[in-house]
């Protein structure tokens, strides 16, 4: 393992998004209890087995293109069904989910580890998240991570084969390039009209240099209503019909909200362990303005970006996203727009919150809430490559 925090063996694993990270588990939060974790199939053996832990399983998941068994949650869109008074139950026979969580292994291209940062115990003084990294790395043995980043990497190498074929074709590191480039731009009101304009009508020859990329961009009007698209946006978010699959915030209480559009209202609600809800907020959408952002609030969208930025993860949903689309569009614009999107998404969401404390700006806290609010949306985006 070299000191940058990649390493080389057989398989490249990058555990650069942990260095420098510490975590700690907040007693009481169980966010991680809400996400429903899937059971291996030799963890499902072992459930099976005994009484307590069966009565637990089910095959039915709240994300219905996720096969296999997992554990059931309380009234449906509640807690884990061994979750009690925010406590696991089953504490040292939990899934290799919970144990893992807040860390998510990524194959792409090859390994990369990235941290969930809904969850707030990262940041605390505690364990050294780039060490259990590694740890989680190597308990999958090279054997399995080799055969798993070899399937991957086919996926993605046919990918750019049909890209190149369309004419689209952009290496990701040209795109990522760009968006860094365009930092300013993308966490500006008026440069993200410019990215998602340039994202819908710019016409970008295969294998621009990033600098050409850039340039394009700034040369393109600002047409794109930013505030009207966040606002849709927004809505398409609350407006689901599973409760369990509404984003959920823990506030700094630790309490548990989630939001949820009924009739022409967001309308927010207290989740309890068992599912149970009660009202706390309606607010109309129109009314929720993206509020301007403080120094260090842009400072902490800019870090944020840049963290997005570096995310395979990410890099794959921009390719899933140009393959839907019929490579009708040069990946760098489709990467460009999804993510000036994701951060008008972000943008948008710590507004609500804010706005709901009856903050008038997003500084460094109403940042890190928002952050907080979406992390675990961004990493469960669709995307070619899994996580394991
Ligand atoms: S989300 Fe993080 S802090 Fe909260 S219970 Fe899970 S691991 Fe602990
Ligand atoms: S098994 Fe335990 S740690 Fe895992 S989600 Fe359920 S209650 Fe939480």
């Amino acid at each position: 393992m070299s000191g940058d925090g990649s390493c080389n063996r057989i398989v490249e694993v990058d555990l650069s998004e942990l260095t420098g990270r510490t975590y700690r588990c907040i007693d009481g939060c169980a966010l991680c209890c809400l996400c429903q974790p899937e059971l291996l199939p030799r963890e499902e053996e072992a459930f099976r087995k005994d009484p307590k832990l069966s009565a637990g399983v089910t095959q039915s998941h709240i994300s219905p293109e996720v096969k296999g068994a997992a554990i059931d949650l309380k009234g449906s869109h509640g807690a884990c069904h061994f979750l009690t008074d925010r406590r696991c139950s089953i504490y040292d026979a939990r899934p290799h989910f919970c144990r893992s969580f807040p860390l998510n292994v990524f194959v792409g291209w090859r390994i990369q580890v990235n941290v969930n940062l809904s969850c707030k115990g990262v940041g605390l003084r505690g364990e050294d998240l780039e060490a259990r990294g590694r740890r989680l790395v190597e308990e999958y043995g090279q054997e399995r991570l080799s055969d798993e980043v070899r399937t991957s990497k086919a996926v993605f190498d046919e990918f750019m084969r049909n890209a190149r074929d369309a004419l689209v074709a952009q290496p990701f590191s040209s795109a990522r390039q760009a968006a860094a480039l365009l930092r300013e731009e993308l966490t500006d009101l008026v440069g993200l009209s410019r990215v998602m304009t340039y994202a819908e009508y710019g016409r970008t020859r295969q294998d621009s240099p990033p600098v050409d990329i850039v340039r394009r961009v700034r040369e393109t009007e600002a047409e794109a209503d930013v505030a009207e698209r966040a606002m849709m946006d927004g809505i398409e978010l609350f407006d689901l019909p599973e409760l369990s699959l509404l984003p959920v915030h823990v506030g700094e209480e630790l309490t548990w909200s989630i939001f949820r559009l009924v009739g022409s209202n967001i309308v927010g609600y207290h989740l309890a362990e068992d599912g149970g809800l009660s009202e706390t907020s309606r607010t109309e959408p129109s009314s929720v303005d993206l509020l301007p952002v403080e120094p260090e609030g842009l400072s902490r969208f800019g870090e944020y970006l840049e963290l997005v930025n570096r995310r395979d993860c990410f890099a794959g949903h921009a390719a899933y996203l140009c393959s839907i689309e019929g490579y009708e569009y040069n990946l760098a614009q489709v990467y460009l727009g999804a993510i000036a999107n994701n951060m008008v998404d972000l943008w948008w969401r710590s507004s609500l919150l804010a706005g709901l404390k009856g903050s008038e700006s997003i500084g460094s806290r109403e940042a890190g809430e928002g952050i907080a609010f979406f992390d675990m949306d961004l990493l469960d985006l669709p995307t070619i490559g899994a996580f394991m």
